[in-house]
């Protein structure tokens, strides 16, 4: 039996997409080893956060080399990093034998999944919103939902195979369903921002014409009676709407824990990322949702040293990290990736020391300090 070896790196969303790949492998009459030496295929789901990540997917592959000066296993690589194209790819790392697009990996196709209680599923897949410094919506692609019914029955496959909590997985979950059913939001954010505040994606303003899809889709889960945890990753600041804010609030199987990236607390840095609301906009939102939710706990996703960033701007992101209280982040120094906006655009000026200082503060206020109380993470 031929095998093959998985190596996945960054988020959750790799994670579940591995094992959908580790799927469609089994389904050709592959099994799994955990021993890239055993592999007669060998794919790397990579992730283009940080330099470091890609560093990693450079180092395994010249190892794998160093080993097998000769028949090399075949190389595959998939996620993030194919966004430097196939061209590019083959240059950089010549023993590359493939470049597989993660849209090529069908939503449809039966994963393989290593928890027995827990299980990621995939509900969306790539972005809209063009965030300065990401990759996501060129590496994976415009944002694409699952159609409801394919989800809800994999969800009741699971639950009849004793599967009781699932994690519903995308780059922006709560925006599920709306690239389809949505109405620009955009006029509307004009009249009550100045229109220099606008970001020129108009994608982040969508607006459900009525039960938002994301909603209905919680709605429909909860009825399955054996799941009983429902969690979400990751939602974004821009589309939870208040029905949300009141699903969640009464319904019981939704975890208490929301993972909403707010990346900075200064609004001149927050629109230099593009990311669509200021802080005020950021805290009326938790407000409104600690209201209603009084035993909620937040995490967040943070960069520090972006372009520019000054200390007042870092203060500021400390500030609003001591107002919510996040439980947990991930709190990441800001590295300029090839093929962002940010790297094109911006001077990565911020040194090293200081990120390193900076992301050394917010790590101790959100993380260090709160280690007792730390949520599950998705
Ligand atoms: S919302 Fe922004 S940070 Fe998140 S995946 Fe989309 S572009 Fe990237």
């Amino acid at each position: 039996m031929p095998k093959v070896f998985i190596k996945t790196l960054g988020c959750q969303a790799n994670k579940a997409d591995s094992e959908r790949l580790l799927g469609d492998y089994v389904s050709r009459g592959f099994t799994e080893t955990q021993d890239w030496k055993k592999a007669d295929e060998i794919v790397i789901n990579t992730c283009s956060v940080r330099k470091a990540a890609e560093d990693r997917v450079t180092g395994l592959i010249l190892n794998i080399n160093k080993h097998f000066p000769l028949n090399r296993p075949k190389i595959i690589l998939t996620g993030c990093m194919i966004h430097h194209g196939d061209k590019e790819i083959h240059k950089l790392l010549p023993a590359v034998d493939e470049v597989l697009p993660i849209s090529e990996v069908g939503f449809n196709i039966q994963a393989v999944r290593k928890d027995k209680n827990r299980a990621l599923v995939p509900i969306s897949s790539g972005c809209n919103s063009f965030c300065t410094y990401c990759i996501v919506p060129y590496s994976r692609g415009r944002e694409k939902s699952r159609p409801l019914g394919e989800i809800l029955d994999e969800i009741t496959q699971l639950a009849n195979n004793g599967f009781s909590e699932i994690t519903l997985i995308g780059q922006n979950v709560n925006s599920f369903g709306l690239e389809k059913d949505g109405i620009s939001l955009r006029k509307l954010y004009m009249s009550t921002h100045n229109a220099s505040d606008v970001p020129t994606t108009p994608s982040q303003y969508k607006k459900p014409t009525g039960t938002p899809p994301f909603v209905t889709l919680l709605k429909e889960i909860s009825r399955i009676p054996q799941i009983k945890t429902i969690r979400f990753f990751t939602a974004n600041p821009w589309d939870f709407w208040d029905e949300l804010i009141d699903e969640i609030a009464s319904n019981e199987k939704i975890d208490r824990f929301i993972h909403l990236p707010v990346q900075s607390g200064s609004n001149r840095i927050l629109k230099l990322m593009n990311r669509g609301y200021t802080r005020e906009d950021y805290l009326r939102l938790i407000e409104k949702i600690k209201s209603k939710i009084p035993e909620v706990v937040f995490g967040t996703d943070i960069i520090v040293g972006f372009p520019g960033e000054t200390d007042a701007d870092f203060q500021d992101t400390v500030d609003l990290a001591k107002k919510v209280g996040f439980k947990i982040g991930f709190v990441a120094r800001y590295s300029p990736r090839p093929g962002t906006v940010s790297n094109k655009i911006f001077t990565d000026d911020v040194s090293a020391k200081t990120k390193k200082d900076r992301w050394e503060i917010l790590d101790k206020i959100i993380n260090k300090d709160n280690l007792s109380q730390r949520p599950i993470v998705p």
